[in-house]
């Protein structure tokens, strides 16, 4: 059960990032399966735009405190923890998500899947039913269910008893939803945010250079216009890491 697994994993030393907790990683997969051995938990995956967030909401900031597995998703995050003299790569949080299916598949793990539009959850069914053929799907649910709809989904997620369970609903709500359930279930929980777009080719991810470069919030920006005043809080990130010294 989650409550075997609040150990620290050797792993990954826990530190903090303007007061938010993110374990610094060297191998995040190692770090989700040495959780999933110990019971599972929740992961989240960490970017400068959450950390400004869970500063700002206490239900998120509780959610990443509790969680089992915070790993660095983002160049943001990183750079904050290169500052603390910790050099590690960022982990994309996509493609954590698809190994875990990988491994899930290979070793015959229950798996959920919850959120995003209807179409695009169809897309993924598809797109993965064809990719990893042995992944045993037991749940799925795509994330525009009206409020009355979820008791009834979250109890049948629950009977389902996923040994991994990814959840596109967006940041807050997928994290705060995971905290509420994980408690209540072993295995492994992960807010996997756009990905079940990305897998369903609706959007795209930023190509590498970009990620090289550190600008792969340029290309979210272009992508998704109407995020730029949640993007507000990436110079306010930065600028806080630096006053702190
Ligand atoms: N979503 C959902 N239900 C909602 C709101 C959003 O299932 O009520 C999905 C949305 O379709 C998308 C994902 O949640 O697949 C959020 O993606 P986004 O890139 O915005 O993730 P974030 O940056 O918030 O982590």
């Amino acid at each position: 059960m989650a409550t075997t697994a609040t150990k620290p994993d050797p792993l990954a030393p826990r530190t903090r990032v303007l007061g938010v907790p993110v374990h610094a990683c060297p191998d995040a997969l190692a770090a989700a399966l040495s959780l999933q051995e110990r019971g599972g938990g929740q992961i989240v995956t960490l970017n400068a735009e959450m950390t400004m967030a869970a500063k700002a909401n206490p239900a998120l900031g509780a959610a990443i405190e509790a969680a089992q597995l915070v790993i660095p998703d983002g160049s943001g995050v990183v750079w904050a923890l290169g500052r603390q003299g910790l050099r590690i790569r960022r982990s994309p949080g996509i493609e954590l998500a698809y190994r875990l299916l990988e491994v899930a598949a290979e070793r015959g793990w229950r798996v959920a899947l919850v959120g995003a539009s209807p179409a695009v959850m169809d897309a993924v069914s598809a797109r993965l039913a064809e990719r990893l053929p042995r992944l045993q799907v037991v749940f799925k649910a795509h994330g525009y269910q009206p409020p009355e709809a979820w008791p009834e989904l979250e109890r049948q997620l629950l009977v389902a008893r996923p040994d991994l369970a990814l959840v596109a609903l967006g940041v807050p709500r997928q994290e705060t939803w995971i905290q509420n359930l994980n408690g209540r279930s072993g295995g492994l929980w992960m807010g996997v945010g756009g990905s079940f777009d990305v897998w369903a080719g609706i959007k795209k991810r930023a190509p590498r250079w970009m990620g090289a470069l550190q600008i792969e919030w340029l290309f979210r920006l272009v992508q998704e216009p109407a995020r730029w005043r949640r993007m507000l809080a990436l110079p306010a990130f930065a600028w806080a890491v630096l006053r702190q010294g």
